[in-house]
Order: structure tokens, then C-alpha cells, then sequence
């Protein structure tokens, strides 16, 4: 059990992304951070997604999210360049949009933004659809499991996994946090909840900071370059895109899977009021006419790659807002990873939330 009554310790509940940035600011300003979370090492929720985009909002009127966003993007690659290594850990490729849904325009004036309209370079003839497509400069891949660990390994951080939270109260001036049998965890002046989804159940006990938190599953499929290169003509092999090209899911390639080898990504399905997260062969499927719809004549090409035998899958929950929180959840992201200050929304309460950071937190 940790016991802290001093004013410059912080508690954080959960070790993903949304914990460790926190705890990593927090560290970086001279505070002592005691991290717990009921796994058993990092990466256990969304966060062990093994690789995203890090690319950012556009909008034609540069609206709020979009900003938000271009500030998170820097932030976390600032924060990868700091901490990782290039190329193996993430890697600052620029990321193509494909405009497939109409959803994504430029303002009018993109030149401040970082994202521009797509050159004839930057549309390969034989991967991309003849869509109207935006070239995001500042953007690129991330493994996040990686980055939380090296944010959890600053000085001043101490993590103890294995600590299953099932309570949190206050009592005096010091917040409890007690386990299944009500033994006392650690106790501290402030906590931070960053336990994603699971921050509902600790969290709706305590009057005044429950939120209205919704699960949202998603998949990626993803196999192996070695596959890929194996099943194709030597002569003619269907050109990979050099950079992740997103807009109907995402297609990256040339990343490590977790299990080693470099590998090929697509996904993801997004499925609402789902608490679990089994990899299912359907979510393959739809991930494979994501695939083709994004890049056809690639999809075409990589077919068989969605066998059972080759196909591998990840699987996870996103924690999200009703859009009327959408930017109060962001903000919070934004908080932590962008600028590591909370103060903006502690509003004197010394028990901070830091979930629902949605589908895009690196960005
Ligand atoms: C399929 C998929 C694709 C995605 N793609 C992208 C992308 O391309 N770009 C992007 O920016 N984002 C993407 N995301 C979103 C991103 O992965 C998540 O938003 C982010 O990882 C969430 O981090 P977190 O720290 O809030 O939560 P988590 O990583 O889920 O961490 C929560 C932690 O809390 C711990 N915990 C939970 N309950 C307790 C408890 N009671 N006691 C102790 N510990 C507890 C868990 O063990 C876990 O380690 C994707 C997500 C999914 C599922």
C-alpha cells in the first residue's frame, strides 16, 4: 500500500495512454506519480492497439475539433520523437486522406494547417482510388503500447500492476482506493481515473463525477509483409503505399506486428454498446471490403490474405462521449497529452477523469 499526503503526489488509475501522459506531465513538472492498474503490463486495453494514425481532424471551417486535434497530433509526435525510436516505434510518413464519404475538406486557407489537397505523387496509380484526397505533412504511425511504456518509465513514475481498483473514496483530506476485499491500494491527495470504460464503474458511486461513458469495439486485421511479398509476382508486384492512406478505416504497412515480423494493417470496424472484445472472423470480412473500398486495386490483389490461416486480428474498446461531451473529452485529452496541465477542468476538485479519449487519442 502507498500512503502520500504529500501536495505534489498524484494516484492514476490505469496505465493506457490517457495514465501514462498524464503521469509522464505530471512527472515532468516535479511531481511523484504512483500508477496502478489491474493488468499485468502495458497495453492491456486500447492501447494495445498495434499501431494507429496520428493524423489530424480538417474541417472547412477549422472548427474547434480540428484545432484540438492538430495540437494533440504534434504533441504525441513531439512526445514519440522524444521518447521512441523511428521507424520500428512509430515513424513521421505523412498520412494520405481519401475523401471517400465527402466528409473531409480543407478550409479554404490549408496553408497554416499542416494538410494540403494530395499531389499526382502522392497518389500512386495503382493503390489509390481517383477520389479527391488531402496530404496530412505532419502525420504518421504510432505503436501506442510503446509509447506508454517509455511515459511510463519517466523518473518519478512508479507503476504497480496487478492492482485491481474497485473503489475509490475519500476520507479526510486523502482519496482511498481499495480492492474486491476492501484492502486499501494506495491513497493519495489527488487521483486521476484513466481506466476508459471501466472508469464508469468507479466513477458512478461518487456524487457529481459520473459521466455518460459508452464502450465502441473495433478490430483491425493485419498480417505479415513476408506473406504479402510470397504470394506476389516478383515481376509485378502490386505497389504498397509508402505512407498510411486513410478515409474509409486505414491501411498501413511495413509496421511490426506484435509478434515481431513487419506487417500489414486495416481496420477498423467500430461497433456501439459492445463490452467485450473477441476477435471475430466477420469483422475480418468487413475489414477486407474496407480494404477494397479504400484502395481497390490493392484489395484486389491482397484476397487472399484474409484467409483464416494468414489473417490476424486486434481487438478493443474506445471509450466515448455523447457528441455534447465530444470537445469537454477531447479537451481532456488535449490536457494531458498536449499541454500535461489539468488545472483547466479540476475546478478545485482533487479527483480528475481522464477517459473517453475516444478514437483518437494520439491525434
Ligand atoms: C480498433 C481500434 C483502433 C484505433 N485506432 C486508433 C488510431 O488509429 N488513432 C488513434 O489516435 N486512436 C486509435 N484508437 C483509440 C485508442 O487506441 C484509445 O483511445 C486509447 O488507447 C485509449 O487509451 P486509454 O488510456 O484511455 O485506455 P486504455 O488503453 O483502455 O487503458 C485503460 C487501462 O486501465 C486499466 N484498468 C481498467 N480498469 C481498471 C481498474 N478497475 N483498476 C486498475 N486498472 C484498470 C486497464 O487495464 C488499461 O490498462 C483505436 C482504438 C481501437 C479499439
Amino acid at each position: 500500500m502507498s500512503r502520500s499526503a504529500d501536495p505534489r503526489h498524484a494516484l492514476v488509475i490505469g496505465a493506457g495512454l490517457s495514465g501514462s501522459a498524464v503521469a509522464f506531465s505530471l512527472a515532468q513538472r516535479g511531481w511523484s506519480v504512483t500508477v496502478l492498474d489491474r493488468a499485468l503490463g502495458a497495453g492491456a486495453g486500447a492501447s494495445g492497439l498495434p499501431v494507429g494514425l496520428a493524423a489530424p481532424h480538417v474541417s472547412p471551417d477549422d472548427n474547434v475539433l480540428s484545432r484540438i486535434t492538430r495540437a494533440g497530433v504534434e504533441a504525441t509526435l513531439q512526445r514519440a520523437q522524444a521518447l521512441l525510436k523511428t521507424g520500428t516505434d512509430w515513424a513521421l510518413t505523412g498520412v494520405l486522406e481519401h475523401n471517400l464519404a465527402g466528409k473531409r475538406r480543407l478550409p479554404v486557407d490549408a496553408s497554416d494547417h499542416h494538410s494540403s489537397p494530395a499531389s499526382a505523387a502522392q497518389l500512386p496509380q495503382r493503390t489509390a482510388t481517383r477520389t479527391p484526397a488531402i496530404w496530412h505533412a505532419q502525420a504518421g504511425w504510432i505503436r501506442p503500447r510503446q509509447l506508454v511504456a517509455a511515459q511510463l518509465q519517466a523518473p518519478g513514475v512508479c507503476v504497480r500492476w496487478g492492482q485491481d481498483v474497485q473503489a475509490i473514496e475519500r476520507q479526510g483530506d486523502l482519496w482511498t482506493v481499495t480492492d474486491a476485499q476492501g484492502q486499501t491500494l494506495a491513497q493519495s491527495r489527488f487521483v486521476v481515473v484513466a481506466s476508459a470504460f471501466d472508469s464508469l464503474a468507479l466513477l458512478r458511486p461518487l456524487p457529481g463525477f459520473a459521466v455518460p461513458l459508452n464502450p465502441l469495439r473495433g478490430q483491425v486485421s493485419y498480417g505479415l509483409m513476408s506473406d504479402l511479398k510470397a504470394a506476389w509476382s516478383p515481376d509485378t508486384p502490386p505497389a504498397l503505399p509508402p505512407f498510411p492512406v486513410n478515409g474509409h478505416g486505414s491501411f498501413i504497412s511495413g509496421v511490426p506486428t506484435p509478434e515481431g515480423p513487419l506487417g500489414w494493417y486495416i481496420g477498423s470496424t467500430f461497433e456501439r454498446n459492445c463490452e467485450q472484445a473477441p476477435v471475430r472472423t466477420e469483422d475480418h470480412a468487413a475489414n477486407q471490403v474496407r480494404l477494397a473500398t479504400l484502395l481497390p486495386n490493392l484489395g484486389q490483389a491482397m484476397a487472399d490474405q484474409f484467409g483464416p490461416d494468414r489473417v490476424m486480428g486486434w481487438a478493443g474498446l474506445r471509450c466515448t462521449l455523447p457528441t455534447d461531451c465530444l470537445r469537454w473529452g477531447l479537451l481532456t485529452h488535449c490536457a494531458c497529452q498536449a499541454y500535461g496541465s489539468m488545472l483547466a477542468w479540476a475546478r478545485g476538485a482533487s479527483a480528475w477523469r481522464c477517459f473517453a479519449v475516444s478514437s483518437r487519442p494520439l491525434g
